[in-house]
């Protein structure tokens, strides 16, 4: 079966998130830890994220890949920027104990001309300053399209952060198909290779989650835009081959497409379960 789901609200709770992943055809989905652009976070209600483990337990949900704010930059060139982000990443990741077993993922950051070499080591010495030995969450590294000075964009890049953080266990990788596509892997003529390559350089084994996005944007044009499935530059033949590639078996999927309501998202896991062969 496929695992899917897309990005949810979570402006009315945990248990609300749950019943309306239900009501679309999801079996996972994603969620802002706190406000994605102003980063204040909602007090703690820990019966309400009982009540949703409870719920996912019972419709055997796959894993939920909870998303961090895109605020979060752990290169910045400002001090006070990378030091919310820690603190903030930090709170988060003690928070998601309460959905223990699942991901969180983020956005590697962008080292605003500082080198790329410099922003691998921040973002590596945060991560080995904010994972713990017994967490039980594991946290992802999203690949990224490119744009600016964000960190992440060939596999090369993810691979260098995870080789220097000491507590491997709890580390994985989240591959967008809008962003790397953007990033100029081609997903739509050569998904073999691009797999290959990915499990070259970072290995299969730390794939943990995909992010399902068309592309505004042609191949290579490290944009970050992304389009309804379908409708970009990626196409549907792409994705009815995305969804039955063997790299990707097993794994939950999230939809991040521009919908204007989660009745689009429903569409869009019908179809893509009317895929899989
Ligand atoms: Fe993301
Ligand atoms: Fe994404
Ligand atoms: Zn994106």
């Amino acid at each position: 079966m496929l695992h899917i789901g897309c990005h949810l609200s979570n402006s009315k709770g945990y248990l609300a998130m749950g019943k309306e992943a239900l009501r679309i055809g999801a079996d996972t989905f994603a969620f802002f830890t706190r406000n994605p652009r102003g980063g204040s976070v909602k007090p703690l209600d820990v019966e309400d994220m009982k009540a949703l483990v409870n719920l996912l337990e019972e419709n055997h949900f796959s894993k939920l890949v909870a998303h961090a704010p895109y605020t979060y930059n752990l290169c910045s060139d400002k001090e006070n920027t990378r030091e919310f982000a820690h603190r903030a990443m930090k709170e988060d990741l003690e928070r998601m104990e309460y959905l223990p077993g699942n991901y969180y993922n983020f956005h590697p950051g962008s080292h605003m001309k500082q080198g790329l070499e410099a922003g691998i080591e921040m973002i590596s010495e945060a991560l080995n300053d904010i994972l713990w030995e017994d967490m039980h969450t594991t946290v992802l590294l999203e690949t990224m399209a490119g744009k600016g000075t964000e960190v992440g964009r060939p596999f090369e890049e993810i691979e260098s952060i995870i080789e220097k953080v000491n507590i491997k266990d709890h580390i994985g990788v989240c591959l967008d198909t809008c962003h790397i596509h953007d990033a100029g892997y081609d997903d739509v003529n050569a998904l073999d290779e691009v797999m290959d390559e990915f499990d070259r350089v970072i290995g299969l084994d730390r794939l943990k989650a995909v992010h399902i996005n068309d592309s505004k944007n042609p191949l290579g044009s490290h944009k970050d835009r992304h389009e309804k499935i379908g409708e970009g530059y990626i196409g549907l033949e792409a994705f009815r081959k995305i969804v039955n590639h063997p790299a990707f078996s097993g794994l939950p999927f999230i939809l991040e497409t521009p919908q204007e309501s989660n009745d689009g998202y429903a569409e869009e896991i019908k179809l893509l379960r009317s895929f899989v062969k």
